[in-house]
């Protein structure tokens, strides 16, 4: 084996499609290249030996914004035990503002952007010359034709444990400014019927959760069409063994014929991920972000009365020109559109992404360490972000998780930016963490919080309890075969 492909995802679960891309563009070097994943939190020592017991001579690293601290560390020791290992490094991370970065530094190569067509010619060029004379290769963009598809790459084990990523499009044609999408300009669609024939093939292999990774979904109503019917045809074939699609959403363009597609997905069988990032239009404008608020509230409203579909909605905090009024009020609008889900992300400064140009103009102080999360604007200080960020934990704890089903909607009242907040800052001052509060002793305190609002103690612990119970019903419950995860579950049964 010559060259191994590796990174470390967020999770096991996460298999990485990126490497997969990498695997079956490699062309006559594709029987000596291997993959090896590793997963956040593995020491680098360990890593740096796992790699080397493949004896290789290449090793790519895919690099992300989760991903980049845990990998220099993994570089700088491969780079002390094995010096003539060459490393060539690949991923968003490393494909913008290169000068600098430490992990660059150590690397022998990076490849900046698309790597399945310059990453093998790289490789070539290592092993056989002329030896490449540049550190920084910017990656080619082929016709999409061109690539090859990797989908045949995922191992049985793969579909069985794992989520399958899949692409029918790459890039995207909006400019949100925080988004590194927003460089691509335009997107690209992959050929529809050798990508369905891909998705045969893994379904016919047993795969049955699919997680779309194409920014805007919805783009072209057309192939989203054909797409959903692929999806709907499997339903109708194996009603007793459903898949779970999941698909990235512009929120304000769902057209007749989309919705009369939707309403066909039975229960637990279809995610929507809807970015609305922000209500207030002067920010909307700011950022270059377009949006028709109105119609995205309506769809989602729409989604959430008329559609089975699970409901995942993004927000972020942070933005040039956004105080935490105007926060709050597009948080409960949010509230009030009834989504499953309210992903609340503070903002990132992506390396590459165009937001900077505000840096000034509107106060924005960044993190300089990965995730570059913002610290605080001209109208939020930093100690405010800092409630936001646990606000944004605890969200996740008792709203997102589906635990609190029956709970909720009395923390939120008719206020519920201002009642959560209040929650949050409560419970922080009791717990003094965000993380390791276990679920025990998390329902204990929302009941206790409820009753010193002034909800009846007795109903407000009543209450608790039957979420409680409810989620162990559900546990003791007979197991119908699905695909779709945990969390998701415990929303849908609410
Ligand atoms: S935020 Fe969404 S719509 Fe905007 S550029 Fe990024 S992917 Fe495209």
């Amino acid at each position: 084996m010559t060259i191994l492909l590796s990174t470390l995802n967020a999770r096991y679960t996460h298999a990485s499609l990126g490497l997969r891309y990498l695997l079956a563009n490699m062309g006559e070097l594709q029987a000596q290249t291997k993959i090896h994943e590793f997963v956040i939190g593995t020491r680098a020592v360990d890593i740096v030996e796992r790699v080397l017991e493949h004896q290789p001579r290449i090793v790519g690293f895919g690099v992300y914004i989760w991903n980049v601290e845990e990998t220099v560390k993994v570089v700088a020791l491969l780079k002390r035990v094995a010096p003539n290992v060459t490393i060539v490094l690949g991923g968003p991370e490393v494909s913008y503002e290169t000068e600098g970065q430490e992990i660059v530094r150590l690397a022998d190569y990076t490849v900046t952007g698309w790597g399945d067509v310059t990453f093998p010619q790289l490789c070539r060029n290592i092993l056989h010359g002329p030896k490449p004379l540049m550190k920084i290769h910017a990656g080619v963009q082929p016709p999409l034709e061109d690539i090859a598809l990797p989908y045949a790459l995922y191992s049985d084990e793969d579909i069985a444990h794992r989520t399958l990523y899949v692409e029918a499009s790459r890039g995207c044609p909006f400019k949100c400014e925080f988004c590194l999408s927003s460089l691509d300009k335009t997107a690209w669609p992959f050929d529809l019927d050798r990508f369905l024939g891909e998705l045969e093939t893994l379904h016919a292999r047993g795969a049955r959760l699919f997680k779309f990774v194409d920014r805007t979904f919805n783009l072209n109503v057309k192939t989203s069409l054909k797409i959903m019917q692929f999806f709907l045809d499997k339903l109708a074939a194996h009603p007793d063994d459903p898949v779970y699609a999941h698909f990235e959403v512009v929120p304000d363009h769902l057209p007749d014929a989309l919705k009369d597609s939707i309403k066909q997905f039975p229960p637990g069988t279809l995610q929507f991920e809807i970015g609305i990032q922000s209500f207030n239009p002067d920010v909307q404008a700011l950022v270059s972000r377009k949006q028709n608020n109105d119609k995205a509230a309506d769809n989602i409203r729409w989604l959430h009365e008329h559609s089975h579909a699970h409901l995942h909605v993004d927000l972020i905090a942070g933005l040039p020109g956004e105080d935490i009024a105007s926060f709050a009020r597009g948080f409960d609008r949010l509230v009030e559109l009834g989504p499953h889900e309210i992903q609340f992300g503070i903002l990132k400064r992506l390396r590459g992404t165009p937001i900077i140009r505000h840096t000034e103009a509107y106060g924005l102080v960044f993190d300089p360490h990965p995730p570059y999360a913002i610290l605080s604007t001209d109208r939020i200080t930093f100690a405010e972000m800092q409630e936001l960020v646990r606000f944004a934990r605890y969200w996740d704890l008792v709203a997102n998780s589906g635990r609190f089903a029956h709970t909720l909607p009395l923390i939120l009242g008719a206020t519920p930016f201002a009642r959560f907040m209040r929650l949050s800052q409560w419970l922080f001052a009791r717990t003094d963490a965000t993380h390791r509060i276990a679920l025990e002793k998390l329902a204990a305190l929302v009941a206790q919080w409820l009753a010193e609002e002034g909800m009846d103690a007795e109903a407000a612990a009543a209450v608790v309890r039957s979420d409680y119970a409810g989620q162990a019903n559900l546990k003791k419950a007979p197991v119908q075969k699905q695909a779709l995860p945990q969390r998701q579950a415990r929303h849908m049964a609410a």
